[in-house]
């Protein structure tokens, strides 16, 4: 035979290894049933083709799974050894192995991805995570986060990866004892039931997985369900802003894995080819319906005319159509709906006055498709810059130097992954770190595995699914959970000794007057007039902000000499002990020297800590390594405990000034004056202007307008359980990450008070990947 083209002859994998039933029903106790909502269809997006009828929960059957899935924990896998769990997971991981050819066939099918992936990336990457947390099952106290699982977790995830990002909210939440309640996306359910018949096979105690299909509004009853103790969300920010706000104040834990817009950025050294593979793996893997997609190129000036000329010719070469041929390269758009979405923005770019370039293909006439896409002529204010698009369409700007790469890397609300081209590994370690994102990729892109972190930061989320963090989200210490008695102020019955000293708020290293000009009283237990404090506002609070990002250098010290300031706070607060215990005893009533010495104490723990808290180098499958850095969250807003009025502000302060970030405090309500003699101490100890701020005034009036401060990444509130759900609500805006105790009681002298879950609330993991080699 004689070759005369260098077409590739057609590949397709079966479809006849599957054995799609005409009907599934849900998946609660062990069994599939009936669901009492009306029936959907999900169909094969490269061909319309009907391919099942899917039961719709309904309230009654979440409350059904919710209430399977709370007996199972309660009686059975809540009480297994962690080794005996560990069992199921393996056998589980071992199952998707065996089955991994028709669990790839079955993804390509429903959601229209290319084989290639389904097979290699999707279904590999979800058997490892079933392996990787099995052994993480009998050895949660080395992970240090507790050894307590939650309860019951509900579930709810997106289309994009529908049988991977099962894997990842799944393995973690069984391997720490947890149950679970499964809700997969509307248009891609069948390997999620697949699944199930795999937890059959695998014998799981009845009601361990339970999973339940249906669109938002089951998901909504779902996450908002009182029997519920987590919820894990991947999906849009849009709905994981909705869902933050829907279980707002219930005590639920909640982790969110939402969108991004990442920067795939090329430096003018960078190997082109191989920055090219990266620019086209980034933005067209999975049709670009990729959390994580490099949808902005940045381009360094001088090589972008190279950079799009080779792009060019690299995408003309992609194969797009059947979904089942192993060539594809290029598969069908997931829905009718994204197609559009995909489409409407495009136009919106045209209309905005970018230039469109589609590859020369020829699209299927049945099925969504969308040809591989870039524009240029692409400004920062354009929406395709600034929206997931969530499609193969990709955005090219251009910068000249690093510090203008991060700031256009950096110039989006969120902060999901981004990744780094150059041959200069100087330049590249420069950068990962101030690009403000969960996720790295230096040389590379889509690098995922079990052993890393994989998360967001701003309002692409928090929390980390994979690696020792993914642990964090599905278990807690085992602990008491007492109520928090209130502390209320007692009024004024006495005058003060001859003394009537406002005490100011700290903003930026100096003393200033509250914006309304308004002070309280503050009195002793007998209502004896101790002083006056200022009362801040909404205003206040900005000030203090804006001080606390002005002093963001902080961040970029070194532990070292961040320990160094801490030590000398403590040992100036350690000089005026006895002041500062007399000052306890006068607003409070109680001895409170102990109080003082355990505030000394936890300055010089946390001042040791700040250059021990360390990173790690994880083993991922790769000839490289995978950095997890514990960056610093940002401009922490800390309400502190009114209970503990010096000890409770100096527990917050230290982990978080020692971790690097700046801070707004909010001292006890009732009881403020310790904190606001304490910034003579902030004075005299070189600690930089603006790293700590202090706003005093009434908790209720402060807590929205902290909250809801669009430039803080973080809120921590230990008081009552109105205001932490206030809190939660407000944060939602921005889906900063929030810690509040719900209204319990915290022993702030004892073992409650000090530790990692300080050190892990006031940073961030990066992952950042490092391939080595030529
Ligand atoms: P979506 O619309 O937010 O849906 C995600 C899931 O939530 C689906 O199961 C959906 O149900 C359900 N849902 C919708 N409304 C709900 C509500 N009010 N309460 C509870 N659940 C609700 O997102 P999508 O369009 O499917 O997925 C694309 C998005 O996911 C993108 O923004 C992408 O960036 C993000 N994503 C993030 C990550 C990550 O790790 N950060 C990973 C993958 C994807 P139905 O779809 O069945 O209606
Ligand atoms: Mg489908």
């Amino acid at each position: 035979m004689i070759v005369n083209t260098f077409e590739y002859a057609p590949a397709p994998e079966s479809p006849g290894i599957v054995d799609i039933r005409p009907s599934y029903g849900l998946f609660i106790n062990g069994k599939f049933v009936d669901g009492g909502g009306t029936s959907f269809k999900t169909i094969n997006p490269a061909t319309e083709e009907v391919l099942a009828d899917v039961s719709e929960a309904d309230a009654a059957d979440v409350e059904k799974a919710i209430k399977a899935a709370r007996t199972a924990y309660d009686k059975v896998w809540s009480k297994l050894p962690g080794s005996e769990r560990a069992k199921y997971l393996f056998r589980i991981a071992r199952i998707i192995q065996e089955r991994s050819r028709e669990l790839a066939v079955l993804e390509s099918i429903d959601n229209g991805k290319p084989i290639r992936e389904s097979r290699d990336v999707d279904v590999r990457l979800a058997a490892a995570y079933f392996f990787y947390y099995a052994g993480w099952a009998d050895k949660l106290e080395h992970a240090g986060f507790g050894t307590a699982p939650l309860g019951v977790a509900a579930q709810v995830i997106p289309w994009n990866f529908p049988l991977m990002m099962l894997a990842w909210k799944i393995a973690p939440a069984l391997a720490c004892g947890n149950t679970v309640v499964l809700k997969p996306a509307e248009t891609t359910p069948l390997t999620a039931l697949l699944f199930a018949e795999i937890c059959q096979q695998a014998d799981l105690p009845p009601g361990v997985v339970n999973i339940i299909t249906g669109a938002g509004a089951t998901g909504h009853a779902l996450v908002s369900h009182r029997g519920v103790d987590k919820v894990a969300f991947t999906g849009s920010t849009e709905v994981g802003k909705a869902i933050a706000r829907a279980v707002a104040g219930s005590d639920k834990r909640v982790t969110l894995e939402l969108g991004g817009k990442a920067a795939n950025i090329v430096f003018d050294d960078a190997p082109l080819d191989q920055a090219v593979e990266g620019i086209v793996d980034g933005i067209f893997f999975n049709q670009g319906h990729v959390c994580c997609a490099g949808s902005r190129l940045l381009v360094q000036e001088n090589v972008y005319d190279e950079v799009l000329e080779r792009l060019k010719r690299r995408m003309a070469t992609l194969r797009l159509g059947d979904p089942l041929d192993k060539n594809t390269d290029v598969g069908a758009i997931n829905s009718s709906e994204q197609l559009h979405r995909i489409q409407e923005l495009s136009a919106v770019g045209d209309a905005e006055g970018a230039d469109r370039w589609q590859a020369p293909c020829e699209l299927p006439t049945s099925g969504f498709w969308f040809p591989p896409t870039f524009f240029t002529g692409v400004t920062q204010a354009h929406r395709i810059a600034r929206e997931e698009i969530f499609g193969p369409v990709l955005s090219v700007l251009t910068f000249r130097t690093p510090a203008e790469a991060v700031e256009l890397a950096n110039n989006t609300r969120y902060g999901l992954a981004s990744s780094v081209w150059t041959e200069n590994i100087n330049l590249a370690l420069d950068i990962a770190p101030k690009i403000r994102a969960g996720i790295v990729w230096v040389n590379g892109t889509n690098m995922f595995d079990a052993a890393a972190g994989f998360g967001g930061v701003r309002e692409s989320g928090f929390g980390r699914e994979g690696g020792w963090e993914g642990l964090m989200a599905y278990v807690k210490p085992v602990g008491s959970t007492k109520l928090l008695k209130a502390v209320a102020a007692t009024p004024v019955a006495a005058p003060a000794d001859g003394l009537d000293r406002t005490a100011k708020l700290f903003i930026a290293g100096k003393q200033a007057r509250p914006d309304g000009g308004y002070s309280r009283a503050v009195t002793g237990p007998r209502g004896k007039l101790l002083g006056q404090v200022g009362l801040g506002n909404r205003k206040d609070i900005r000030n203090a902000v804006e001080a606390a990002h002005a002093a963001k250098g902080w961040g970029k010290s070194t532990g070292h000499s961040r320990g160094q300031i801490l030590y000398y706070i403590a040992e100036n607060l350690s000089a005026r002990a006895s002041e500062f215990a007399a000052r306890l005893q006068d607003m409070t009533g109680k001895p409170s020297i102990a109080e003082v010495d355990t505030s000394i104490q936890r300055l010089f723990t946390y001042a040791a800590w700040a250059d021990k808290y360390d990173g790690a180098v994880k083993s991922v499958p790769l000839r490289g390594v995978a950095i997890a850095m514990n960056e610093p969250c940002g401009v922490i807003g800390a309400i502190c405990p009114d209970e503990a009025p010096l000890l409770g502000f100096i527990s917050l302060m230290a982990p978080a000034i020692a971790m690097g970030n700046t801070c707004v405090l909010v001292p006890s309500d009732p009881h403020p004056l310790a904190a606001t003699d304490f910034y003579q101490v902030l004075e005299t100890s070189d600690l930089p202007a603006g790293v700590v701020n202090i706003v005093t005034g009434t908790h209720a009036d402060l807590a929205k307008p902290l909250a809801g401060h669009m430039d803080l990444d973080s809120v921590w509130y230990f008081g009552t359980a109105p205001l932490s759900g206030l809190i939660e609500r407000e944060a939602a805006t921005n889906v900063k990450r929030t810690w509040v105790n719900h209204g319990h009681a915290w022993d702030w002298m004892g073992a409650d008070g000090e530790g990692k879950a300080f050190l892990r609330a006031a940073t961030e993991v990066k992952t950042v990947w490092v391939p080595y080699g030529e």
